[in-house]
């Protein structure tokens, strides 16, 4: 098969039991197959742990498969995800550097329960802890499931809305690893670095200014153009600022839950022409 085509049903982004995902890998590299994926990724947050099982399953159902992982960074102030795609899963600097961007996970977590403590909501710890397939992996979505479950909203969303983010009362400010690690544990492992959902940030224009050079000037390769996270119109917006930055174009779902998600694997549309696929850049890192 030929991957230098923008009309590929690539799906380069979603999350497993292994993060923040309900779905375990193989159940992933199933549904991808099903839903006629012709390239897959597994990203988990942070963590590569999922890739071997990901790798053996997508193999199994003849998916051409590049590794994958979604690494939190923090950048003026906020929180931007930084996709890693066709890395060496067996990196040694790599998963250190995982490592330590998942060490902080567990106080934070403390934190944000006690936090939901005090506006009466006891037991969040141990509740969020029972959602996480992964221990080292809690993260802010199992908090919500476990807030959904106890009855305090009615969907994850709204969890996120009430309590979860900037200013509410169960959100603990974090700080991540830095753009510059981020990028480097990607490239030195043979990956290409790729900017996660750009239109998700709530930054100036002189702040996403910043991050795309900064990204550019540290390595960065691609930005994600097609992602559940993005409207029509940012399709075309993040199409234009690939092609000014001279940018790879991704895409991916970030499929989590068939319960949770709007966007299923592969589900989007194809790439805007006119852009290099991140595809294009990896050929020789694609396993099949
Ligand atoms: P964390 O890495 O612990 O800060 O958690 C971030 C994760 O929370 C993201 O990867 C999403 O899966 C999820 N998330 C963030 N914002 C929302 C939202 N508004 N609604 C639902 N899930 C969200
Ligand atoms: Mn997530
Ligand atoms: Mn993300
Ligand atoms: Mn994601």
């Amino acid at each position: 098969m030929h991957f230098v085509s923008s009309i590929l049903n690539a799906d380069l982004h979603c999350h497993s039991v292994v993060s923040d995902g309900t779905l375990t890998p193989e159940e992933l590299a199933a549904r991808a197959h099903a839903n006629g994926v012709e390239l897959w990724a597994l990203t988990d947050h942070d963590e590569i742990g999922g890739q071997q099982r990901a790798m053996a399953a997508a193999r199994a159902h003849g998916l051409p498969y590049l590794t994958g992982t979604e690494i939190s960074i923090t950048f003026a102030g906020q929180t931007v995800h930084i996709v890693g795609l066709g890395f060496d899963a067996e990196n040694e600097s790599m998963k250190q550097g995982l490592r330590q961007t998942r060490g902080g996970r567990g106080e934070r977590a403390r934190e944000m329960a006690a936090s939901l403590a005090a506006v009466g909501i006891h037991g969040a710890y141990e509740g969020a802890l029972t959602y996480a397939g992964n221990p080292e992996l809690i993260s802010r979505t199992h908090f919500a499931r476990f807030l959904v479950e106890a009855g305090v909203c009615r969907e994850t969303n709204e969890v996120f809305r009430k309590y979860l983010t900037e200013g509410k009362p169960g959100f603990v400010p974090h700080r991540w690893a830095t753009l510059r690690d981020a990028i480097h544990w990607i490239s030195d492992a043979g990956g290409v670095a790729v900017i996660a959902h750009p239109a998700r940030y709530n930054f100036t224009p002189t702040e996403e200014y910043a991050l795309f050079s900064e990204f550019k000037a540290h390595g960065g390769r691609g930005v994600e153009v097609v992602t559940g996270s993005h409207s029509a119109a940012e399709y075309v917006r993040y199409a234009d600022m690939a092609r000014e930055f001279d940018l790879a174009a991704s895409r991916g779902s970030d499929f989590h839950s068939p319960d949770e998600s709007h966007t299923d694997l592969g589900a989007l549309p194809f790439l805007p022409g006119q852009l290099t696929p991140v595809w294009e850049l990896l050929a020789d890192r694609i396993q099949q």
